[in-house]
């Protein structure tokens, strides 16, 4: 097995990610996050917010809808554009993506292929209740458009002045034609973005792209990515879109094949410009300083949910050596991704007084952070669970925590063993899994 797939599997059994609709069979693209994956999910979308919104004063957040105007779609090009060329099979009638250098025959029977078609990526859906009167709209296929048609809402709402950014997390759904290397291409998948409008001055526009490329990646390695597995991949001239002025993605080394897992892109006033031809509404801005009217440009940073929960999981998965003949797997993910910050555990599970203690503990914790709870089996796979889990610490109560008030906290990382006095454990634990220590500092 290679690391993928081991990480797959890893995701499967331990409850990270399960294949969609698996009890009918599946269906291609689509992904269901269990209960590990939906905490290491949320962290990651937590951590995003935080440092867009949170701990910035020149951001502000967004919720929009998934379902908009279809003239949305028309004004953004994505009717017109957004589409993969395909090759079909004479004989299996399968399709391949034409860009993605399949020979002339059909990889899957040898058949003869056709020239490449373009098929859209726009997934449809219909509004409504009678029949034949139902509006044909899409599922968006990008969550930007949301932020680009609230501009002036922003303006008038808010107290923002440019440069000022929105920030947004949430769906988008693309029908692509070939879904696959896991969650890596799905057809329906999360965005977190952040849409920044500046001045629309060349040069001031290019350092605020510089600053958004260095600020996104310093963001994936402050979480625990290495950073030999990340670089700056940039667009040539004729792979960027026509009405971007500069484009970069930050990719990850999935061992040995670099892949997209986030863009940088200047937009120009792409967007503005075509919501306000589309829409009739003025779209600009008025600097009350300058007294000067423009349309501002966009730096827009997009980055996939999905793509980064997979790549922080195969970035953590490590299989090491703990004595001749065990190894173990664990995954060493940053504390404050870790879905479960803690597992308590009483040493063992028919002393009511070692389980009273532990319970205690337990639902102490719990009031300020994920907290695990196990008493199954001896302490050695107690730990190897918590292990494959990413739990950064284990505590346990044993005999002599009854005497001491004390218990033992075990480091996932360097399997050291510390002894802790019960009533400083919380703090203990928050300064490693790393808040604010109790001096404030
Ligand atoms: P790709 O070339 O891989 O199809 P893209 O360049 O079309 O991606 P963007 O439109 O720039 O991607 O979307 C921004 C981000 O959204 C991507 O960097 C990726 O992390 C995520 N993303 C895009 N498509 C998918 C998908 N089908 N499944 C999961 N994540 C996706």
């Amino acid at each position: 097995m290679d690391i993928g797939e081991k990480v797959a599997s890893l995701a499967k059994r331990r409850g990270f990610i399960y294949p969609g609709s698996e009890i009918y069979g599946g269906l291609a693209g689509t992904w269901d996050y269990g209960p590990l994956g939906t905490e290491l999910k949320r962290n990651i979308k937590n951590e995003f917010w935080k440092s867009m919104i949170q701990e910035r004063s020149d951001v502000v957040g967004l919720d929009a809808a998934i379902i908009m105007n279809p003239k949305v779609w028309e004004a953004s090009g994505h009717l017109e554009s957004f589409s993969d060329p395909l090759v079909e099979c004479k004989r299996c009638h399968h399709r391949f993506r034409a860009d993605h250098g399949e020979g002339k025959k059909c990889p899957d029977c040898g058949g003869e292929l056709t020239a490449p078609k373009k098929f859209n990526l726009m997934v449809e859906t219909y509004l409504g209740v009678i029949e034949g009167e139902k509006q044909k709209t899409y599922l968006r296929g990008e969550i930007t458009q949301g932020v680009h048609v609230n501009f002036k809402n922003i303006l008038s709402s808010t107290r923002v002045k440019i440069p000022f950014g929105v920030a947004q997390i949430g769906k988008a759904f693309r029908n692509e034609i070939t879904p696959g290397g896991f969650t890596f291409r799905s057809r329906e998948f999360e965005q977190m973005e952040l849409q920044y409008y500046v001045k629309p001055d060349d040069k001031e526009s290019m350092k605020q792209f510089e600053y958004w490329k260095k600020e996104r990646m310093d963001w994936y390695v402050s979480l625990g990515i290495n950073k030999k597995n990340l670089r700056f991949k940039e667009h040539a001239k004729d792979e960027l879109a026509h009405y971007a002025k500069a484009a970069f993605d930050i990719e990850y080394n999935a061992k040995g094949e670099w892949k997209e897992m986030e863009g940088i892109h200047h937009r120009g006033d792409w967007d503005v410009s075509r919501h306000q031809k589309f829409s009739g509404e003025d779209m600009t801005y008025f600097d009350e300083e300058t007294k000067e009217k423009f349309l501002p440009y966009i730096i827009e940073t997009s980055g996939g949910v999905d793509r980064a929960t997979l790549f922080f999981l195969m970035d953590a998965y490590e299989e090491e050596k703990v004595k001749e003949g065990e190894t173990r797997a664990v995954l060493r993910l940053h504390p404050k991704l870790a879905p479960y910050k803690v597992a308590v555990f009483p040493l063992l599970a028919n002393k009511p007084k070692l389980v009273d203690v532990a319970k205690r503990i337990y639902d102490d914790l719990k009031k300020d952070m994920m907290v695990a709870w196990d008493e199954r089996g001896n302490i050695g796979k107690r730990y190897r669970t918590q292990d494959e889990a990413g739990t950064p610490f284990c505590v346990t109560v044993d005999f002599d925590s009854l005497g001491n008030d004390d218990v033992t906290v075990r480091d996932r990382d360097t399997m050291k063993q510390d002894r802790v006095k019960i009533k400083e454990l919380d703090w203990y634990l928050k300064e490693k899994i790393g808040g604010k220590s109790k001096e404030g500092k």
